[in-house]
C-alpha cells in the first residue's frame, strides 16, 4: 500500500489575492494612485512568493550566533546572520520598505498617502520576512525622528540618507536601546547615562536588557544626562554607532568591530522571533551622538516620534500575519479531506475560517487606518490626524496585537497536527504573533496610555467625531449596524466623560484595557463602515459582522460560513 502523502498547495499571490487591500488601496490612492503603486507591489508579492519565502525559511532555520572571541582570545562580539537574513534585509531595502515615505518622488505621487502605500508593502512584506518586519519598524522609527527640525543637520545628514537607501549595499537599519532589566514598561527607571564630550558629541554608559536588530549599523538608546531629574521626562534620545567603522573613537580597529565600549552580552534565547538577534548590551563610554538637545526636557517626546511609528508597524505586522495565516489555512482547507470531502466545504471549518477572515478585516482596516494618520501629519502636517493619532497608534497596535495573537493559535489548530509539526513552518505564526503584544507597550501599559490621551489631551473628541459620522454612513447600508454602533458610540460617550471626571479612580485604571478595546473595536466598524460606504461589498459584510461580533457579542458562524468567500 502507497504512504498517503498531504499535497499542500501554496497561498494565493498576498497582493493579486486580496480583495480588501486592492481596493483599500483603491479608495485611498485614486485609481491613478494605484495604478502608480501596482508594479511595485506586483514585484514585492512575486519576491515575497518566490525567493524570499525561501529566504524566510533559511533564517528561520538559521538563526543567529554571536561569537564572543576570535581564535586568538581577542574579543570581537560578531554577531553571525544567515543568508536567508541577509536576502530578507536586501529585499527590504530594494523594495523601499522604509525608505518610501521619505522619498521624494513618492511623496510628489503619493502625497500623504505615501504612508497607505508603505502599508501595503509592509503588509505584503512581513509575514514572510523572518521578523525582519522588527528592523524595517525600527529603522522607519529612527528615520523619523532624524527628520525632526531639532535634530542637528549634520546628524542628520550622515545617517538618514543610509537609512532610507534603497540600494541594498548601502542601506542600514537601526535598533532601538529602551528597555533596562529594571524597567521597560516604567522607562523612568532607567539608568543609562549620558556625558557630554569636550566636541559635542556624548558618552553613554549603562546596561541595556533588550536590543533587537542587535547587528544594526546603529541604535537609538535613551539615557539620562548625568545630573538631570529622575523620571521619565529628563531621558534623552541618543544615535550610538554600533560598528568601529561609524565610531570616532575607534582607532585602528576592524570596521566592523563594536564600537569601543559597545559590548554584546548574549543573544536572547526567544521563543520566536528566532531569525531576529536580540541582545543584551553594555555601554561603557560609548560614542552617542544626541538627537535634539538632551539640556531641555521633552527628549521623551521626540522619543515617541519613533515609538509611535513602530507602534503602527507593530499593528501592520499583526494584520498581515492574520491575512497570510488565512490564506495558508484556506489553501491547505482546499487540499485537505476529512469526513468524506474537502475540509474546505465543512460547514463548521468554514464558519471558523470565515469569523478569522472577519478579525483579519477589521485588523487590516484598523492598522490602514494609522498608517493612513501618519501620512497625513508627515506629510500634509494635518493637527486634526495628529490628534487623532494620539490615540489610534496605541489602540491599533493593543487591539491587532491581541487579535493577532488569538487567530494564530486558530491557525495552528485548522492544520491539525501538522500545524504542531516544526518543520512545516506553521508552529512560528503562533510564537511570532505572542511578541505583538508585549514589545512597544503590553495590552495594559498602551491602554493606561489611552487613558492618558483621553483624560489629558481630549483624544476622544476626534475619535467620537469619525464614531457619529460613521453612524450617518452606515444608516443606508443597515440600519442594524448603524443602531449598533450608534448604541456603542453614545455608551464610549458616556465611559469618557466619567473617566474624564475622575481619571485616578481605581475603577478607572482597573477598567483601562476593557475600555481600551471597547474604543478600538467601534472604531474598527466605523472603519469598515467608512469602506463599505465607498463601495466595497467585502467591507460592508465585515462591518455587519464585525459589529456583531465585537459590539454585540454575538454568534455569527452562519453567516461567516456563508460568506466565507466574499470575506477573503
Ligand atoms: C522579542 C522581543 C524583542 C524586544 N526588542 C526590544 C528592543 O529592540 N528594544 C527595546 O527597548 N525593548 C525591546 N523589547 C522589550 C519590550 O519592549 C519590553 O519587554 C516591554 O516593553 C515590557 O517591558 P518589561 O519587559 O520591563 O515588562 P514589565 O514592564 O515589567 O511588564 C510586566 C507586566 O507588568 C505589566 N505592567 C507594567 N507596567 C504596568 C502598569 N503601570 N500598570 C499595569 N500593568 C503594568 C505589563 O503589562 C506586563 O504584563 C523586546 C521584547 C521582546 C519580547
Amino acid at each position: 500500500m502507497s504512504r498517503f502523502v498531504q499535497p499542500v498547495p501554496p497561498p494565493a499571490d498576498p497582493y493579486a489575492g486580496d480583495a480588501l487591500l486592492r481596493s483599500w488601496l483603491e479608495r485611498h490612492l485614486g485609481p491613478a494612485g494605484h495604478a502608480a503603486a501596482k508594479g511595485r507591489l506586483a514585484d514585492l508579492a512575486a519576491d515575497v512568493t518566490g525567493p524570499l519565502r525561501a529566504a524566510h525559511a533559511d533564517a528561520e532555520a538559521h538563526p543567529p550566533t554571536l561569537i564572543r572571541y576570535d581564535p586568538w582570545g581577542a574579543r570581537v562580539d560578531r554577531i553571525d546572520t544567515s543568508a536567508g537574513w541577509q536576502a530578507q534585509r536586501a529585499a527590504a531595502a530594494r523594495h523601499a520598505v522604509v525608505a518610501l515615505p521619505y522619498l521624494p518622488d513618492a511623496r510628489g505621487t503619493w502625497g500623504a498617502a505615501v504612508r497607505v502605500v508603505q502599508h501595503a508593502l509592509l503588509h505584503l512584506y512581513g509575514p514572510e520576512s523572518a521578523t525582519f518586519s522588527c528592523p524595517v519598524a525600527m529603522a522607519d522609527g529612527a528615520a523619523a525622528l532624524l527628520s525632526l527640525p531639532d535634530v542637528d543637520a549634520g546628524v542628520r545628514d550622515a545617517w538618514l540618507p543610509r537609512l532610507i537607501s534603497t540600494d541594498p549595499a548601502t542601506a542600514i537599519t537601526s535598533g532601538q536601546w529602551m528597555t533596562e532589566s529594571q524597567g521597560g514598561s516604567d522607562l523612568g527607571r532607567s539608568s543609562t547615562i549620558g556625558r557630554p564630550a569636550a566636541d559635542g558629541s556624548w558618552r553613554l554608559t549603562g546596561e541595556k536588557w533588550f536590543c533587537s536588530a542587535a547587528d544594526a549599523a546603529m541604535a537609538v538608546a535613551l539615557a539620562r544626562p548625568e545630573g538631570a531629574g529622575r523620571g521619565s521626562r529628563m531621558l534623552a534620545p541618543f544615535l550610538v554607532p554600533r560598528y568601529a567603522v561609524d565610531s570616532p573613537l575607534a582607532d585602528g580597529l576592524a570596521a566592523d568591530a563594536p564600537a569601543p565600549g559597545v559590548t554584546v552580552h548574549r543573544l536572547k534565547d526567544k521563543l520566536g522571533t528566532r531569525a531576529l538577534p536580540t541582545a543584551e548590551i553594555g555601554l561603557r563610554d560609548a560614542y552617542a551622538v544626541p538627537l535634539g538637545d538632551p539640556a531641555v526636557p521633552g527628549g521623551l517626546v521626540r522619543a515617541m516620534t519613533l515609538v509611535v511609528v513602530t507602534r503602527v508597524h507593530n499593528a501592520a505586522a499583526a494584520a498581515g500575519g492574520m491575512r497570510r495565516g488565512l490564506a495558508y489555512a484556506r489553501a491547505y482547507a482546499d487540499a485537505r479531506h476529512v469526513a468524506g470531502g474537502a475540509l474546505a466545504s465543512s460547514p463548521l471549518h468554514r464558519a471558523t475560517l470565515g469569523t478569522l477572515a472577519v478579525d483579519a478585516a477589521g485588523a487590516f482596516a484598523l492598522a490602514g487606518h494609522a498608517f493612513a494618520l501618519l501620512g497625513r501629519v508627515e506629510v500634509g502636517a494635518d493637527p486634526q490626524a495628529a490628534a487623532e493619532l494620539r490615540i489610534v497608534a496605541p489602540l491599533a497596535k493593543l487591539a491587532t496585537g491581541r487579535l493577532a495573537v488569538s487567530s494564530a493559535s486558530e491557525y495552528v489548530e485548522s492544520f491539525g497536527g501538522a500545524g504542531y509539526v516544526e518543520d512545516t513552518g506553521v508552529p512560528r505564526l503562533l510564537r511570532d504573533a505572542q511578541v505583538l503584544p508585549i514589545w512597544e507597550g503590553t495590552t495594559n501599559v498602551l491602554a493606561l496610555d489611552v487613558l492618558r490621551a483621553l483624560t489629558r489631551e481630549d483624544a476622544g473628541t476626534p475619535l467620537l467625531s469619525r464614531l457619529a459620522a460613521a453612524v450617518d454612513l452606515a444608516r443606508p447600508l443597515s440600519p442594524g449596524l448603524a443602531d449598533t454602533l450608534a448604541t456603542a458610540t453614545a455608551q464610549l460617550g458616556d465611559t469618557i466623560a466619567a473617566v474624564t471626571a475622575d481619571p485616578s479612580a481605581e475603577a478607572v485604571l482597573a477598567g483601562a484595557r476593557g475600555l481600551a478595546l471597547r474604543l478600538a473595536y467601534a472604531l474598527t466598524t466605523a472603519l469598515l463602515v467608512e469602506h463599505a460606504a465607498w463601495g466595497d461589498e467585502q467591507a460592508e459584510l465585515a462591518a455587519r459582522l464585525w459589529a456583531r461580533r465585537w459590539l454585540r457579542h454575538e454568534e455569527i458562524a452562519e453567516d461567516a460560513h456563508h460568506h466565507l468567500d466574499l470575506l477573503g
